[in-house]
């Protein structure tokens, strides 16, 4: 029995996608319970590549119950798409639950994240523009729609009203941009709820059983830990907590029975969206990183925006372990460092004149300087090894120094996108 936690050490697109893919085979169940469609998660099978935005990671074993948890922002047309693709591509049907108690991303959320980061212009937080950030807010506010009140229409079309009266007011006089109809809104998420009634359950319920019975529980995380909101780097955050803490609440199972927190993160650096990143690169040294990254360079899952690149950055690691409670690291994308005769690792930042080895508050990470230390490069292509032992022993020094710097165990390295290149260091 155990229930483990697949989360992200940094700013999202660690691999986690590939990770859970991996560690499925073996599970009961997997779940996803923050976030919504902003992120993306890459994976490549027998069937080939699938960017997953909405479904649980697990969709791909016909033995696995996939759970779409309260905590997640759910996005119906995505959901209702996914399913289609998997289905249009001969994926078997998967078991999929979605819970009574998740909401839904309504048109005005997505509408509303546009007009915003429009109006925003240069000072964008660089939003996917989901809609995720409103639906989010109006959970807080309390006006946000639950599955379960998509099954009565009356309720749904009163709550719906209450939703959009202040939004409708702030579309035409803050934006200058036409209202939505409440009518309208709401015969469609009818028909939305009509078309998913099929799955939607009492998942804390079946996760309980689960649990209970000694299943195999794995929970995936969505962007990484320093997309935290209350521990990261505010504001250039998400709107949901991704730590490993809030897997618990997000999914609905005790916080005790997660047993396992693999914290997955790249053996570079990348980021989509606004932010300091400390070790970041420029000109043809990014564009090079850039190209050779990810499975078909590092180019946003969801948005195919460029992903910004840098060297590995053990300041932001190990604090980002450490806020996970990482018991061990998933280091991916290793094969990618395969063309450098010497590799940079950032140590530390410089700060106002001193050497500091803390993660700092955004205002102060905006003025940090990398501290490198030089790590002998392998110069070759390590996607066709299987085994730990097998690796160049650069690959595995650097590996070790990652470990020393972050404190955590590498057990898991993945030395390409594909669901074999995976290794077990023992
Ligand atoms: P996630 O959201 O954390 O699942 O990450 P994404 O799917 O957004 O981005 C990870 C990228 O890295 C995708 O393009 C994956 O196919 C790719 N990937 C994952 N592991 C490896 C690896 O070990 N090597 C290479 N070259 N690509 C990988």
């Amino acid at each position: 029995m155990a229930v483990l936690a697949v989360v992200g050490a940094n700013w999202g697109d660690e691999g986690k996608g590939k990770i859970t893919d991996y560690l499925a085979h073996n599970a009961n169940v997997v779940v996803r319970f923050q976030g919504g469609s902003n992120a993306g998660h890459t994976i490549l099978n027998s069937w080939g590549k699938f960017v997953l935005h909405a479904l649980p990671s697990g969709v791909f074993y016909p033995h696995i119950l996939n759970v779409i948890g309260p905590g997640v922002a759910l996005n119906i047309n995505n959901l209702i798409q996914e399913l289609q693709t998997l289905q249009d591509r001969g994926v078997p049907t998967p078991q999929l639950f979605v819970s009574e108690r998740a909401q839904v991303v309504l048109p005005s959320h997505v509408a509303l994240d546009h007009y915003e980061e429009d109006r925003l212009a240069a000072n964008q937080f660089g939003s996917t523009r989901s809609g995720i950030a409103p639906f989010y807010a109006d959970k807080a506010f309390k006006i946000g729609i639950q599955v379960a009140d998509l099954f009565h229409k009356g309720l749904l079309r009163d709550r719906i009203e209450r939703n959009l009266a202040l939004k409708n007011i702030l579309f035409t006089y803050g934006y200058g941009k036409p209202t939505i109809d409440p009518v309208t809104v709401t015969e469609t998420l009818w028909q939305q709820g009509t078309q998913i009634s099929g799955y939607v359950a009492d998942t804390t319920a079946i996760l309980r059983n689960q649990w209970q019975d000694d299943g195999t529980i794995v929970l995936e995380g969505q962007l990484g830990a320093l997309r935290d909101p209350d521990h990261g780097i505010y504001p250039f955050t998400t709107s949901s907590s991704p730590l490993a803490g809030f897997a618990a609440v997000g999914a609905g199972i005790p916080p005790y029975a997660i047993t396992r927190i693999i914290a997955v993160t790249k053996a570079y650096s990348s980021c989509v969206g606004a932010g300091p990143l400390v070790t970041e690169l420029n000109g043809s040294e990014a564009e090079t990183l850039r190209s050779r990254g990810g499975d078909a360079g590092e180019y946003g899952a969801t948005t195919g925006r460029p992903r910004r690149v840098g060297w590995f950055d053990a300041v932001a690691t190990r604090y980002g372990c450490a806020l996970q409670g990482a018991t061990e690291v998933a280091l991916t994308n290793l094969d990618v460092l395969g063309y450098l005769a010497e590799i940079p690792i950032a140590v530390g930042y410089r700060l106002d004149g001193h050497v500091t080895h803390e993660f700092p508050i955004t205002s102060r990470l905006m003025e940090a300087q990398p501290i490198y230390e030089m790590m002998p490069g392998w110069q070759s292509d390590i996607r066709s090894i299987r085994t730990y032992r097998q690796l160049p022993s650069a690959a595995r020094r650097y590996i070790d120094r990652i470990e020393e710097l972050i404190g955590t165990a590498v057990n898991l390295i993945s030395v390409g996108p594909e669901r074999d290149q995976i290794l077990v260091k023992e």
